[in-house]
């Protein structure tokens, strides 16, 4: 079997596991508790952060959150500190981009029904990205938070954060950036990039699921979602997931010695079953921009394919039609970018594990496939 949907999930590194294994077994002391086991659970969890922040650029291990992933993180961020502004300067917009993560949007929604927000949503171009000038445009007075993803789930598109924070930078507006799927591609740093709050997940960095973090730079006011016992700043309550978190922290080291090599490695693999399948499929179009996309991502769209059914007839082959939360419905980004031939399009996502052989005899089995079921098609129609 030929695993190619990395966005959907990574594989667990071995060396992730071996990390967490005692915080599974004998190592079992809550991270609050005052005895030995509990503080040596809190050292693990603070040198998880350490290495959290440390991928990130982070200058101050306490500006990490833990949570139970990005869906949670985007949740805090947006909710939180939207909830925040309303208190403290009656702010009630928040905006973001056509092309989020579901998990984005349903904060917002939450804000609308629940908070009385209002929520702008700014389109994007062919290529995916979001104009910096328009989204500045879309701020007002009254917006307490602007989320824009660092890069895209379906089409890999990067987007132009730093030029967005620029054109935002005087106006107040907290901006949150969704990195979770960018971690594994690109250098991500929260400097660079000039954001307040970012977003990341443990199980799309070959670390466990059910784990994520939040940087929240100091100084940016924010309501707790879950205050529980006042862990972490009394930012997220409950009791630490150790385990969960080590394998976060050792997931980001490796990705911090590794990443930049790594990336030029997918890249080469992703090139190699693109051009494969390119030449093969003269009228399938490559979705995304074709600049500023993730090493890693492959959105291919073929005009009279139904990919879900293709997925039925190529078991060894694992791939994604759209996102794996949007599967068997249709694609807000594809339309987004105006890509026509949405049910025909295949989400191929290299990654670690990933070999010139597999790419190699994924991009003949789908050539295969695809050719005798557009050929079915056309029968069909004629
Ligand atoms: N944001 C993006 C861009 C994603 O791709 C995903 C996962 O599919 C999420 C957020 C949600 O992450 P999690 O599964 O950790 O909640």
């Amino acid at each position: 079997t030929v695993y190619l949907d990395h966005h959907a999930t990574t594989p667990l590194d071995e060396r992730v596991l071996a990390a967490m294994r005692p915080w599974l077994t004998t190592e079992c002391g809550n991270a609050s508790s005052a005895h030995r086991l509990g503080s040596s659970a809190a050292a693990a969890v603070e040198s998880a952060r350490i290495a959290v922040a440390a991928l990130l650029g982070a200058h101050d291990p306490d500006e990490i959150v833990f949570t139970s992933g990005a869906t949670e993180s985007n949740q805090l961020a947006i909710v939180g500190v939207a909830l925040k502004a309303r208190q403290l300067r009656g702010a009630r917009h928040v905006l973001t981009t056509a092309v989020e993560h579901k998990s984005v949007f349903s904060a917002m929604e939450y804000l609308v029904e629940h908070h009385g927000f209002t929520s702008s949503i700014v389109p994007v171009d062919r290529a995916g990205r979001v104009d910096p000038a328009t989204i500045a445009a879309a701020v007002t007075t009254e917006t307490a938070v602007l989320s824009t993803m660092v890069a895209n789930n379906e089409i890999g598109t990067i987007q132009p954060v730093r030029h967005i924070a620029d054109s935002v930078r005087d106006s107040g507006v907290a901006l949150h950036a969704d990195a979770t799927q960018a971690m594994g591609g690109i250098a991500v740093s929260v400097d660079d990039l000039g954001v307040d709050l970012l977003s990341l997940s443990g199980h799309k960095i070959y670390g466990p699921t059910g784990v994520g973090a939040l940087y929240a730079r100091r100084g940016v006011p924010m309501a707790a979602l879950l205050p529980g016992g006042g862990q972490q700043r009394g930012l997220r309550g409950g009791t630490f997931n150790v385990a969960g978190i080590v394998g976060m922290g050792e997931a980001c080291r490796i990705l911090t010695a590794t990443r930049e090599e790594e990336s030029i490695r997918t890249a080469g693999l992703r090139d190699r079953l693109q051009s494969a399948l390119i030449e093969m499929l003269p009228d399938a179009e490559v979705n995304g921009d074709q600049e500023n996309r993730l090493p890693n991502n492959l959105s291919l769209s073929v005009p009279g394919l139904v990919a879900a059914s293709l997925m039925a007839s190529l078991p060894d082959v694992i791939f994604a039609t759209t996102s794996a939360c949007s599967s068997g419905g249709e694609s807000h980004v594809l339309q987004a970018i105006g890509q026509r031939a949405e049910p025909g399009t295949l989400r191929l996502s290299v990654g670690r594990h990933t070999t010139v052989d597999d790419v190699d005899y994924a991009a003949r089995e789908l050539v295969s496939a695809i050719r005798a079921a557009t050929g079915s098609v056309m029968r069909d129609v004629h």
